[in-house]
């Protein structure tokens, strides 16, 4: 018990994270506005939006964040200017359409599962591509294992809460590293934008909304 409230004290401590948890983002100031409505996007903004803070959140963030800064050494994310490509997860998509700006209906942003890593990431005008992956051995593969049982609903209850435990644990060893210790970056050279639209993956962190709570 002791354990669950210390590393609920250090995922609320935001303060003390390897990361940057802002980024600043460029859009137009109207509907037909021109370019320079500069402000500050916070991973608590990106919380609101998503529904909770997770592991595959902070991921994304993280990891998109490092690989933005690649297509933007200036460190000012021009949301007009970016499409994107992200693997199905409801957190990393997500990260991908608020960070980036690029939305399905527009054909600048795509789920899919045909590549390698977390994203790919490309600045339109110059067509500079980034794909991003996670290191081996960063993310626990026991986190995986049951994230396919409770998807399948054979978690019980105080399992679920068990692999609550496994993702904050996780999410705090992200918390504490930096980026470059978590996630690859590789620049495509070749990289041709051929979205594909698709919509019939599965909104996994809605399945067990109505799961009896662990008593224990
Ligand atoms: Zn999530």
């Amino acid at each position: 018990m002791k354990k669950i409230v210390l590393m609920a004290f250090a995922i609320l401590n935001l303060s003390n994270w390897a990361f940057s948890q802002t980024l600043k983002v460029n859009d137009t100031d109207f509907s037909k506005g021109r370019l320079g409505n500069i402000q500050t996007v916070e991973l608590q903004d990106l919380v609101k939006f998503h529904g909770h803070l997770c592991d595959g959140l902070v991921e994304g963030f993280v990891a998109l964040q490092y690989g933005l800064y690649q297509l933007f050494p200036d460190s000012l994310i021009d949301r007009t200017n970016l499409r994107i490509v992200s693997k199905p997860s409801p957190c990393l998509t997500d990260v991908a359409v608020y960070l980036t700006g690029a939305r399905y209906q527009f054909g600048t942003f795509y789920v899919s599962n045909d590549f390698e890593g977390l994203y790919v990431v490309q600045r339109i005008d110059n067509a500079k591509t980034v794909n991003i992956l996670r290191m081996p051995n960063v993310k626990p593969e026991i986190i995986d294992l049951m994230g396919k049982q409770a998807i399948a609903g054979n978690l019980a209850p105080c399992d679920l809460e068990k692999l609550r435990r496994l993702e904050d644990d996780y999410t705090l060893f992200l918390q504490q590293n930096k980026p470059e210790n978590l996630f690859e970056l590789k620049i495509l050279n070749e990289f041709v934008w051929q979205p594909v639209l698709k919509n019939d993956f599965i909104k996994t962190d809605i399945l067990n909304k109505n799961a009896e709570r662990c008593n224990k």
